[in-house]
C-alpha cells in the first residue's frame, strides 16, 4: 500500500472528512502535511507519520 493510501485510511480513521491530497501532500484545514514511513513496529502502527510542512510554520499572521 502507498504512503497516501495508508494517510487517507489514518485520517479517516480518525473521523476527519475535511482533507485533501495534493500530490503527496495532505491537506487538512489549510495544514500541509508530508507523508514518512514509520517504522517504530508498534502493532496498532498504521505505517505512516504526518509531518507539518515547515512550509506553513513561520506563516505571519497580522
Ligand atoms: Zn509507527
Amino acid at each position: 500500500m502507498s504512503l497516501k493510501a495508508m494517510a487517507q485510511e489514518k485520517v479517516e480513521r480518525a473521523g476527519i472528512s475535511n482533507y485533501s491530497f495534493d500530490h503527496d501532500v495532505l491537506v487538512m484545514c489549510g495544514v500541509r502535511y508530508t507523508l514518512e514511513a514509520c517504522t517504530c513496529g508498534e502493532p496498532d502502527c498504521d505505517g505512516v507519520r504526518l509531518r507539518k510542512s515547515p512550509k506553513v510554520i513561520g506563516r505571519v499572521l497580522q
